[in-house]
């Protein structure tokens, strides 16, 4: 597998304006969830990366502030329902 064809589905997407912000990987290497400003915007939302139960794809998903939407955690591949993050 190259190297960068990796993961060629994960892409920030802000769920504001639809802008695309390059370069997930850089910050996701640091964490699996985060909050990010939109160099578009300006506003800011949050992200995770969410493994597929059913066929183990790592989707990424944003969204804005408070819970992400049943509808937003799909996974991009077989529309399988994702975990939402637990809260605590
Ligand atoms: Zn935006
Ligand atoms: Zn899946």
């Amino acid at each position: 597998m190259a190297l960068d064809t990796v993961m060629p589905n994960l892409h920030l997407e802000c769920p504001h304006c639809d802008h695309s912000h390059g370069d997930p990987l850089e910050v996701l290497q640091h964490t699996q969830e985060d909050d990010m400003r939109c160099e578009s915007c300006g506003r800011t939302f949050t992200f995770a990366i969410v493994e597929c139960p059913q066929c183990e794809t790592d989707n990424i998903r944003t969204w804005a502030q408070g819970s992400p939407r049943p509808e937003d955690m799909r996974c991009c591949e077989c529309h399988h329902a994702l975990e939402a993050c637990e809260e605590e």
